[in-house]
């Protein structure tokens, strides 16, 4: 096997094996991994152009009932400062957003009861009487088939669900009492549905190998999701995994390129989590394939509340000086900011 010839069999075919993607891992050097970011972006260039496509995050609540290991929102993190947005001041937001011209509001929290299936239904159908052309991007974590298909029946467009990592026996261990399996027929019944939806992991999860990260690269080719967020693990203070190193830029963007190359049409967000290892991060991830940028419109008032990881790029600039700023950097990197709603051209509702 040969490095070379796998990077171009991956583009020429979007397609690789098992074997072949983990020997690309293992022996990836920095001449082949500039060939693959160089293959990635023509990919991306050939379906989307120079387009970055901008979608408004407004982060609903840092309440959740999960534990995971890694995050600082989970439940037994005392330390985290809980708040909850009113319909009210959601609402506020998506003006905001629609006044910087996203065409996409993306809700996004922890796995909140309060946020009952009529809230839900309540709050989208609520934008979308304000907004009916622009998407709504739903990211609530686990929910029953029932609660998914009101939402998408309310008017809801896309769902991200990150698998986190397709890895059993890593998935169970950094989500205590939660089987992969659910997360998975979440998926499956998100896609029934009709959602747009989105998968991805986290690079660099304490314990990770270059295997457990070929297992979330077939099952991201294999489930084909319409959006793929992937982003280095970063470590929390108050969480067990707070001693941890965070995962590498580098191999963050290599896996961006390998998934560009895999599924030429996914819309691949350049993460929060990569700005906030590297000042470099959001430009890089956009020269590996990255096609989408998820500004921060949450009030400014709970932004260091959402505290997923320490660093994070908390935007403390005013929104509208911020996608100016943006902008600018898109522009600098040879990219151009679109403003339309930006689907999958495969999942037109
Ligand atoms: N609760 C929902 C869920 O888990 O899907 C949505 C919110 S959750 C905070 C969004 C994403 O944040 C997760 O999919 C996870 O990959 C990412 N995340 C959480 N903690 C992280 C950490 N310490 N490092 C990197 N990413 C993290
Ligand atoms: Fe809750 Fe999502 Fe964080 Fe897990 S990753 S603790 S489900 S907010």
């Amino acid at each position: 096997m040969d490095v070379i010839n796998i990077i171009e069999k991956l583009y020429k075919t979007n397609d690789a094996s098992k074997e072949e993607l983990l020997y690309l891992l293992d022996n990836i050097d920095e001449n082949s991994k500039e060939l693959l970011i160089k293959r990635a972006n023509e990919t991306r260039k050939k379906y989307y152009k120079n387009k970055v496509y901008m979608r408004g995050l407004i982060e609903l609540t840092s309440f959740c009932k999960k534990d995971c290991l890694y995050c600082g929102l989970r439940r037994h993190n005392k330390n985290a400062d809980r708040y909850r947005l009113t319909l009210d001041e959601i609402l506020e937001c998506v003006r905001k957003g629609d006044k910087l011209g996203y065409k996409t509001f993306v809700l996004q929290g922890g796995e909140d009861e309060y946020f009952t299936d009529n809230k839900m239904v309540e709050i989208i159908k609520a934008i979308k009487s304000e907004f009916p052309k622009n998407a709504i991007t739903l990211s609530l974590g686990e929910r029953s088939y029932d609660s998914y298909k009101k939402m998408y029946d309310a008017g809801a467009d896309r769902y991200l669900l990150r698998h986190e990592s397709a890895s059993k026996e890593l998935y169970e261990s950094i989500h205590p009492g939660e089987p992969f399996e659910k997360r998975r027929n979440c998926l499956k019944n998100l896609k029934d549905i009709g959602y747009q939806a989105g998968a991805g992991f986290m690079v660099g999860i304490p314990g990770q190998t270059n295997e457990d990260l070929v297992n979330d690269l077939m099952f991201v080719k294999e489930f084909e999701p319409a959006m793929c967020g992937i982003g280095p693990f970063i470590p929390h203070k108050d969480t067990p995994l707070g001693n941890h190193e965070h995962g590498s830029l580098e191999k963050t963007v290599i896996c961006l390129a390998i998934v560009r190359l895999l599924l030429p049409k996914v819309l691949l967000p350049a993460t929060t989590a990569l700005s906030s290892i590297d000042p470099k991060g959001r430009e890089e991830g956009l020269k590996a394939g990255g096609n989408v940028i998820m500004p921060n419109l949450s009030p400014m008032s709970v932004r260091k509340k959402y505290s997923l990881y320490d660093n994070k790029a908390y935007i403390l600039d005013e929104d509208a000086e911020y996608r100016t700023m943006i902008e600018k950097k898109i522009n600098e990197a040879g990219y151009e900011v679109e403003v339309s709603r930006g689907d999958n051209p495969e999942f037109r509702k």
